[in-house]
């Protein structure tokens, strides 16, 4: 379905996605893994229900962090046994909410959080897996993008605080660690990045398994690059699951029978292709020397990590409807910004654009990950943009997410005394 004629019906801004191009992505990198491995799909990329459904039709298992995840992926129909609980920082009534959700599955980043896991399961009367997230000693070197592990980091425990401490990693209760997580990087655009991390974290695993009594699972993590809010398509990876099984043989046999399960985590490669944003130029005016694009959605519907500028440095690539490729004599310098009342609310500056006027459509391409949940939704108020879910030339879900305030009952949270008033 073309976008421009989904938002023709439902109004800009609005993001449409795709489910054929998420079936190809997913065909693409289930190709590019050894096999036999399970792929989670990382619900931070994007938690539409519709959307993870699909993935888990074709057989993803969830990776995800919190309660909000969780009501997405049971909504799509992940069954709890499919689920992976992950994230630094998990309070107790997230693990509560697991449990009750029929998840027996951790990734647990400390002794403190293989601890409260343990004490939570222990609750539930419920024996859980755990996997140990380990941060690397070594950097990874040549990555590209963030780089979460072998530098001082929040996510994991150092490998050398496993080696020297191992009793405080193995079990707590009936929370047994049996397998170890080692997610080192993100958006990795070539093959010999991926096939080093890989490679880092199978030494890494080689060295750690002496430690642990049970090795069940080897989730090697990913961070399988993709484009972001700018135009191309996701790379190919055409050797990487012929060198990674090379190397599994080698340092890990008994793979290829699921002793350990070997696994990997994708977010972005699975989907980012898959979205495309639709808005409208509201304004478009001069400001001294400069030319300013005002559009109907901005850094709040597409905030790229909640603004923390990880918008591409360049601006997105921002897309006439008219789709006239434009002779590089005609660009004009643009600087494309949204509808908030900050500065910050800067699509791009100075960038080369075709002209633009008012009442235009524009696309951002490639916006399926870390697209609007990974925006500053709330602020100022604007309502949130339609989403589109479609599959050629069908539409299946039009929705929208709701950012509502709703008072609740003092009570719940104080003694009814202390908020009579003085
Ligand atoms: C964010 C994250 C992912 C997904 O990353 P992508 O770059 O979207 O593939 C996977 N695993 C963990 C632990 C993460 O934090």
């Amino acid at each position: 379905m073309n976008p421009l004629l989904v938002a023709e019906q439902v109004g800009t801004p609005c993001y449409v996605y795709d489910l054929g191009t998420i079936t190809d992505a997913h065909a693409d990198l289930t190709k590019s893994l050894p096999h036999p491995s399970t792929l989670y799909y990382s619900l931070k990329a994007n938690p539409h229900p519709r959307i993870v459904a699909a993935l888990a039709e074709l057989g993803c298992h969830a990776e995800i962090s919190s309660k909000g995840e969780i009501d997405s992926a049971v909504e799509a129909g992940v069954p709890g046994e499919h689920m992976l609980l992950t994230g630094p920082g998990k309070a107790e009534e997230t693990i509560d909410y697991a449990l009750g959700h029929g998840i027996r599955h951790f990734s647990v980043d400390s002794p403190v959080d293989l601890d409260r896991v343990g004490e939570r399961a222990f609750s539930y009367g419920v024996e859980v897996e755990c996997l140990l997230r380990v941060n690397a000693d070594s950097a990874m070197t040549g990555g590209s993008g963030l780089t979460m592990t072998g530098t001082a980091s929040q996510f994991g425990a150092d490998a050398a605080w496993i080696l020297e401490e191992p009793q405080r990693f193995k079990a707590h209760g009936i929370a047994t660690v049996t397998g170890l997580h080692l997610y080192m990087g993100s958006n990795l655009l070539d093959e010999d990045t991926l096939v080093s991390q890989f490679g880092i974290a199978i030494d890494l695993v080689v060295r750690l398994s002496e430690q642990l009594e049970h090795l069940r699972e080897v989730d090697l993590g990913g961070g399988f690059g993709a484009p972001y809010a700018k135009t191309g398509s996701r790379p190919q990876f055409p050797n990487l699951a012929a060198r990674v099984e090379e190397m599994l043989d080698d340092r890990l046999k008994g793979w290829r029978t699921g002793e350990p399960r070997i696994s990997f985590e994708s977010g972005r490669y699975l989907v980012a292709e898959s979205g495309v944003l639709v808005c409208e130029v509201l304004d478009a005016k001069r400001s001294k020397d400069e030319l300013f694009v005002v559009l109907d959605t901005g850094v709040n519907h597409l905030g790229g990590m909640s603004g923390l500028r990880r918008i591409p440095r360049s601006g997105p690539s921002v897309i006439p409807a008219s789709g006239i490729p434009h002779e590089p004599e005609d660009a004009v310098q643009t600087s494309v910004v949204g509808p908030l009342c900050t500065p910050l609310d800067t699509l791009g500056h100075d960038m080369a654009m075709p002209p633009m006027a008012t009442g235009d459509l524009v696309t951002v391409p490639n916006v399926g990950a870390y697209g609007l949940t990974a925006s500053l939704l709330a602020f100022l108020g604007h309502r949130a943009p339609m989403e589109v879910v479609t599959r050629g030339n069908e539409v299946l879900v039009v929705s929208q997410l709701q950012v509502k305030r709703s008072d609740l009952d003092p009570d719940r949270f104080f003694d009814p005394l202390s908020t009579q008033g003085v």
